[in-house]
């Protein structure tokens, strides 16, 4: 292991997709920090089978997106058929954003990627280091991490990031409570090879079908991802059992799929949960530490990723003396609220998808059908499971826009400065290395972004920028 440094401004534990996103975002902007993680190497395994198209806009800004689109496969969106009967689509063509695809690739080229991005900004994940405690050290905390020798090293850091996952020890030493549930659902989980010549078909594909749920969703490889609901007690299942799966519940192509081989095949019991704060003294929680829920959707690792995509750039404003340290507040204000809508939505998904009365599968399915023809309904599910609108507090009266995400196409961001929309008569110059303006005609006022694409709160961006630009 490299020499771990006795101090840091934050210290980072977990090096899966929150953790090296908050490392990326922090490194490009200068700011000191160490990533850390238990494992030796990162670990195997496609996971997180899909990038949303707001994650996309994000790791453009960290300058990662166009290798990661270049890696994986433009996934059309998703379809829910019951068998070979077409129920609904949503289509991510619809989705307005210069992204408009899902982008289907596995989480762990996903974290390779990140991790080069990582050191060509002359970063590095220090590897085989596990923390075994915290304790305050004002103004900062005290880390005790142990490295693969069993030797322990102690790190001082102004902020700690819990980005260690579902398991967090940073959660657990914190003493914060992780209040949720476990519905009495099982899920058989494989990554499948198929044969060479097999058909592909890049829409995610939730068959709802009497025998049982079944999602299916190409990965690249000529690799498929299938999950199903299955029994209590099952094991995981092996390539008869998924062919079985594919065959009675699938439809089309899947029905016959000829499998090659299963690198990856496991039973997983979804949760519910979401931690009772995401802020606790200088300690902050991201990812699968702050919330966890059902894969259905394939929303998980996109919220930890938005999670450091929320906090890095306040981080960057607090340790560079431009902005008091009350803006870490709106950390847990903005993101908690959105695991707690995100495990509602899953959880709504998750019940729909695993209906198991003859008769309600019929009626579920019959009002899909139903609900698919309704204008825009589609559409709305379309932007919803790409996370556009995801947001925060609005502003009040007028101020319809503050707290709302930017399309990138009207802003124009340039990395993670802040950008000031103005119609095209406004006269903003700006010298801040920091702030971009952007003139164009979408906008009838000033608009300020945030390094997240959030539109600010115009008196936060005067405190920031120390102007008023009379913005809304
Ligand atoms: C089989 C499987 C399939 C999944 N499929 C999907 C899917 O299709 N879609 C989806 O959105 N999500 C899926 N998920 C969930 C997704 O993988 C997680 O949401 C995502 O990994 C969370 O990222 P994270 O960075 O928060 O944490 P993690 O990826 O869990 O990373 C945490 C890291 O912290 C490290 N760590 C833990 N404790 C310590 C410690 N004390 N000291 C140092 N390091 C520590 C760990 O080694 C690990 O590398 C799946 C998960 C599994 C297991």
């Amino acid at each position: 292991m490299q020499q771990l440094p006795r101090h840091t401004d934050v210290l980072i534990v977990g090096a899966g997709p929150a953790g090296l996103t908050l490392a990326v975002t922090l490194a490009q902007l200068g700011i000191s920090h160490v990533i850390i993680d238990s494992k030796p190497t990162a670990a195997p395994g496609t996971k997180a089978a899909a990038i949303q198209p707001r994650t996309l806009e994000y790791l453009d800004r960290i300058g990662v997106a166009d290798t990661l689109i270049g890696d994986g496969l433009r996934g059309g969106g998703f379809a829910v058929v019951d068998r070979d009967r077409p129920l609904m689509r949503m289509s991510y063509e619809s989705v307005a954003s210069p992204f408009p695809f899902l982008l289907l690739i596995g989480q762990q080229q996903t974290e390779v990627r990140l991790a080069e991005r990582l050191e060509a900004l002359g970063g590095h994940v220090h590897r085989s280091a596990t923390l075994l405690d915290l304790h305050d050290d004002f103004p900062g905390i005290a880390a005790t991490i142990a490295d693969a020798d069993g030797l322990v090293h102690a790190v001082t850091a102004r902020y700690v990031a819990g980005c260690d996952g579902v398991h967090s020890s940073v959660r657990r030493l914190a003493g914060i409570d992780f209040p949720g549930d476990a519905p009495a659902a099982l899920f058989a989980l494989a990554d499948v090879v198929l044969q060479e010549d097999s058909p592909r078909d890049l829409d995610t594909t939730f068959s709802l079908s009497p025998h049982g749920m079944l999602i299916t969703s190409a990965l690249p490889g000529n690799q498929l991802r299938v999950v199903a609901s299955v029994p209590e007690g099952t094991p995981a299942p092996d390539t008869a059992a998924i062919a079985e799966l594919l065959g009675r519940r699938g439809g089309g192509w899947i029905r016959g799929a000829a499998i090659e081989s299963v690198p990856a095949s496991s039973a997983y019991r979804v949760q519910q949960r979401v931690a009772a704060t995401l802020h606790k003294g200088n300690v902050f929680l991201l990812g699968d530490a702050a919330h966890t829920h059902s894969p259905a959707g394939g929303q998980g690792m996109n919220t930890g990723i938005q999670d450091a995509a929320n906090l890095g750039w306040k981080l960057h404003y607090v340790l560079t003396g431009r902005a008091r340290d009350e803006l870490l507040d709106s950390y847990d204000t903005e993101r908690r609220p959105v695991a707690a809508q995100l495990i509602a939505f899953t959880s709504q998904l998750l019940q729909i998808a695993t209906v198991t009365e003859p008769s309600s599968i019929q009626l579920r399915n019959d009002t899909l059908r139903a609900v698919a023809d309704a204008p825009g309904i589609t559409d709305f599910l379309a932007a919803k499971l790409a996370q556009l609108d995801v947001g925060y507090s609005r502003g009040s009266g007028d101020d319809a826009v503050t707290g709302t995400r930017i399309d990138p196409r009207v802003s124009q961001p340039s990395g993670l400065a802040w950008t000031l929309v103005t119609p095209p008569n406004a006269d903003v110059p700006s010298d801040d290395a920091d702030l971009t303006v952007t003139t164009t005609p979408d906008v009838d006022h000033p608009v300020a972004v945030r390094p997240d694409g959030i539109a600010a709160d115009p008196a936060l961006f005067t405190t920031l920028f120390g102007v008023d630009r009379h913005v809304q």
